[in-house]
């Protein structure tokens, strides 16, 4: 199975669906987390260059931790524009990984880079598969299944479905662990504390769920997706709704 994860900033994967991609790395599925921006605004001391330099090895660093192929579209902080090019730059990322699911953020996020990006997975994931649609790689033979992540702290995000990350906890902290230079820049600006950032709605999530630790998820429902099965590691609770909608 090939599994992508897209998030806006270098560090949104790991915070928002690293115990999920934990998961996955267990059973051998084969791992991308393609990153829209390159973090170049996330500093208060180092220039845009110097700084997305950094957060480039991070989320290589990050990636590392579980094998995921990183897939860096090197977008600017902050100012990811739903364009052509976007568009064109996304559709490739889907190509390389010729993903069986796929991870996005929530369209309704806090910031508009990862509702923008969102939305342009949610929109343009079938693109992969049109021949007339050219980019470097060739096009997908399959439509992937598409999963919103949560957003911080919950906010403004009803889950229906969760993966329990009770046993792999650890395994992503260590992958937020990596963003060093993200996490201190969040102390400083925003009082960032990354245990309470990352422990509380795991447990939270996983009070909802009934395990100690989940992550949660929104499948995105539209016609010709695949909704037969499920392919979530560790899956642990379908919605009412998600049943009616398979039926
Ligand atoms: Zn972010």
């Amino acid at each position: 199975m090939n599994v992508l994860f897209v998030g806006a900033h270098p560090d949104d994967i790991e915070t928002w669906a690293g115990g999920t991609a934990a998961s996955y790395s267990q059973q051998g599925a084969k791992l991308f987390f393609c990153v829209a921006t390159n973090g170049n605004v996330g500093s208060s001391t180092l220039g845009r260059d110097e700084i997305a330099k950094i957060r480039y090895k991070e989320a290589q660093n990050g990636a590392a931790v579980i094998n995921a192929e990183l897939i860096w579209l090197d977008f600017d902080d902050e100012f990811l524009i739903d364009s052509y090019e976007t568009r064109l730059k996304f559709i490739e990322a889907f190509r390389i990984a010729k993903p069986d699911v796929v991870f996005c953020h929530w369209t309704q996020d806090y910031n508009p880079d990862h509702s923008i990006s969102g939305m342009i997975v949610d929109e343009c994931i079938h693109m992969a598969m049109v021949p007339n649609i050219k980019t470097q790689s060739k096009p997908c033979d399959k439509l992937p299944h598409v999963y919103f992540m949560d957003t911080p702290a919950g906010v403004n995000f009803e889950p229906q479905i969760y993966v329990d990350i009770t046993s792999v906890f650890e395994k992503k902290v260590e992958m937020v662990g990596q963003h060093k230079s993200q996490n201190s820049w969040m102390k400083t600006m925003f009082g960032y504390d990354m245990e309470s950032f990352l422990k509380v709605p795991a447990q939270f999530r996983g009070l909802q769920a009934g395990c100690r630790m989940a992550e949660a998820f929104r499948p995105s429902y539209r016609r010709g997706r695949t909704f037969i099965k499920h392919y979530l590691p560790q899956c642990l609770e379908i919605s009412p709704n998600f049943h009616n909608a398979h039926k």
